[in-house]
């Protein structure tokens, strides 16, 4: 199973791709994550990337379709994998069923997340994560069951994203509006996409996907 998890910042991708993980042994591949550790990393790739990244706009399509082509080429061929956060353009869609097909695999699923854009902002300025093992957090809508520590790993050391501010978020929105939303109509026209209401609980959300995957 290969599926695409769409929908604009906030939308709830990263957690409905870890609820994945968990329930069915898929691969979560988020160019998101993988440009983040770049950047931390300080690769070339990353120095690139950041600036990029912290005004909200899209880093060039040629580095996350390699970074995709690196992790897909990695799996074992019986696992699933998520594509969270890609593709997000049309070179990017384009880029994607190439390499979906020199491994040898085929998509699915496209599940579009809905989400109301005050509801996007709110979920974004209250997201952090832990600084452990990533698990996702919100301060109002899912924090950790013990405050201060990681349901996941028991750590206590948690981080924000530099870009979860409100004003990134617009310009975030924007280039989702603008560059991303436009692939759904090829995906349309080949019956592959799910539109699911993203403004539920997360349990509700997981349930809506799993009976698509089904
Ligand atoms: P994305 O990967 O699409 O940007 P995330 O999964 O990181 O979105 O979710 C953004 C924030 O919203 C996180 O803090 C997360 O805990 C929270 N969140 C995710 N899904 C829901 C939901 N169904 N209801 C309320 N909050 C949610
Ligand atoms: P969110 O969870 O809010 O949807 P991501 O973690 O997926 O955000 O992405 C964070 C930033 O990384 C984006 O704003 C963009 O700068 C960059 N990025 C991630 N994936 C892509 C992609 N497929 N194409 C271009 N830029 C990307
Ligand atoms: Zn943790």
């Amino acid at each position: 199973m290969n599926i695409i998890l769409l929908g604009p910042p906030g939308a709830g991708k990263g957690t409905q791709s870890a609820g994945l993980v968990q329930r069915h042994g898929m691969k979560q591949l988020s160019t998101g994550d993988m440009l983040r550790a770049a950047v931390k990393a300080q690769t070339p790739v990353g120095l690139e990337a950041k600036a990029v990244m912290d005004r909200g706009e899209l880093v060039s399509d040629a580095i996350v379709s390699s970074l995709i082509d690196e992790n897909l080429a990695a799996m074992p061929a019986e696992q699933g994998a998520i594509f969270d956060g890609y593709p997000r353009t049309a070179a990017q869609a384009r880029d994607l069923d190439s390499i979906l097909a020199k491994n040898g695999r085929k998509l699915d699923h496209v599940i579009e997340l809905g989400v109301d854009e005050d509801a996007l902002v709110k979920r974004i300025t209250g997201r952090f994560s832990c600084a452990n093992c990533g698990a996702l957090y919100h301060d109002t809508a899912s924090p950790p069951q013990v405050e201060g520590v990681c349901d996941a790993c028991g750590g206590v050391e948690f981080k924000r994203r530099p870009d979860d501010n409100e004003e990134t978020v617009r310009t975030r929105m924007q280039e989702y509006r603008a560059k991303t939303a436009p692939i759904l109509p090829g995906y349309e026209e080949r019956g592959l996409v799910s539109r699911i209401d993203g403004m539920g609980a997360i349990e509700e959300v997981s349930e809506a996907i799993d009976s698509i995957l089904s």
